[in-house]
């Protein structure tokens, strides 16, 4: 029998008459001749309660016992899906990670996907089952504990059971119905792409394009699981969504296939720094440390054996960050004269897999920011992104510009 995943996202299952909505979608595909593997999310809203309780009732709290708490929500619409499929009269049974096995990390609300043995599922599928419902999330560590896989994880968790099962596609079911070229809020223009690649998709997830969780995207990627990102508030239609797959199957890459940016950012600078061999090494290590995310890092050039060195972070970091730095100068390790912060920045990106073909990107993304008066203040590019530093009140005027100026609102 060919095999389809359907992974259902927290506002997909909302409710009981969601999950009967959901249920009928994969009634429809078992009829289709498919079986089906559903990998559902916690109705929404219901992790984030369980994380508060954790929190409240143990604010240092013992990583197992989080995951023994979070990942229930999952087991709760895993077992409310199958007993609608029951209902529907269609052979279905549900899955906690732990039964399958999901075997995964001892990395407690972070764990790594190990293995998924498929003997267990198949006998059952071998046998009549049609839908195997699997609770998304969760699996379970050697020492035999309950894990989960960070927030968002159920994608990975679809994914990894696309590629286990050999799966002919893994639809992911969401409350928006595709990925788009940029943010609709910020422009009416904003055009949902029919087709997307793998690496497109990563940098546009990992820009905070939020529609899939990165490391869902990263898996798909390595073992070209093709996913399909979709509403289940749509009416069935065989070719909605976004298919996001091997650049391969594309036809005509785009130069440019969207828009991205991330609101939040702050750009800081480490004033006449002592430049000798490691003191990238040594700032950066501190920071590391400290668990500050950094993003783009410039050294300028050296006077006299001294250099600004400009790093971007999340804004909520810079605060963290100064401590680190002011700590690694008290130690001796790093010498510098001052740290400037600004807080009122963002970042924009275009991304497009056609850049690595194409030249002239790079001047035409300046020219269309120049010609709003939008001044750049940090450049980075990579083979098929490149990035700009801005003041954050330019965000809408900026990602309308680039948007107008790579013509995204038309199929390429
Ligand atoms: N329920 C989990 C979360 O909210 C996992 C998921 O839905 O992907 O993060
Ligand atoms: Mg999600």
């Amino acid at each position: 029998m060919p095999l389809l995943v359907m992974k259902f996202g927290g506002t997909s299952v909302a409710t009981l008459d969601r999950i009967r909505r959901a249920a009928k979608r994969v009634g429809r595909e078992v009829a289709n001749g498919y079986d089906v593997i559903v990998i559902v999310s916690a109705m929404s809203g219901k992790t984030n309660e369980l994380v508060g309780w954790v929190e409240e009732t143990s604010p240092l709290f013992d990583a197992r016992e989080y995951d023994a708490v979070v990942s229930s929500g999952e087991n709760v619409t895993a077992g409310l899906m199958a007993l609608t499929l029951q209902e529907m009269d269609v052979p279905a049974r549900s899955w906690q990670g732990w039964q399958v096995p999901l075997k995964t990390s001892s990395a407690h609300a972070a764990a790594r996907i190990e293995e998924i043995p498929t003997e267990n599922m198949n006998s059952k599928f071998a046998e009549g089952m049609k839908v195997a419902v699997v609770a998304g999330f969760q699996g379970i560590s050697e020492e035999g504990r309950i894990t989960t896989l960070g927030r968002g994880g159920s994608d990975t968790t679809a994914v990894a059971f696309a590629a286990a099962f050999d799966a002919e596609r893994c639809d992911i079911y969401t409350d928006v119905d595709g990925v788009y070229t940029t943010d609709p809020r910020i422009t009416s223009k904003a055009r949902k792409l029919d087709k997307i690649a793998f690496e497109e998709m990563l940098e546009l997830a990992s820009l905070g394009a939020k529609v899939l969780q990165t490391r869902s995207v990263e898996l798909a990627m390595r073992f070209k699981v093709r996913l399909r990102v979709l509403s289940s508030f749509e009416e069935y239609d065989p070719t909605a969504g976004t298919l996001v797959c091997d650049e391969e199957e594309i036809m005509e890459n785009n130069v440019v296939s969207g828009v991205a940016y991330s609101r939040d950012e702050a750009k800081v600078t480490l004033m006449s720094v002592a430049d000798r061999p490691g003191v990238a090494a040594a700032i950066f290590g501190a920071l590391a440390d400290a668990g500050v995310n950094v993003d783009m890092i410039i050294q300028n050039i050296s006077e006299e054996g001294r250099t600004d060195m400009t790093f971007s972070c999340p804004t909520n970091q810079v605060t963290r960050a100064d401590h680190a730095v002011q700590d690694a100068q008290e130690r001796g390790l790093i010498n510098y004269h001052g740290l400037v912060a600004d807080t009122d920045v963002c970042k924009i990106s275009v991304v497009g897999i056609g850049m690595r073909s194409h030249a002239g990107v790079a001047a035409q993304m300046f020219d269309a920011l120049s010609a709003e008066g939008i001044n750049i203040k940090v450049i980075t590019t990579s083979e098929i992104k490149i990035s700009v530093l801005i003041d954050r009140k330019y965000l809408e005027l900026a990602v309308q510009a680039l948007h107008d100026a790579f013509g995204l609102e038309k199929a390429g």
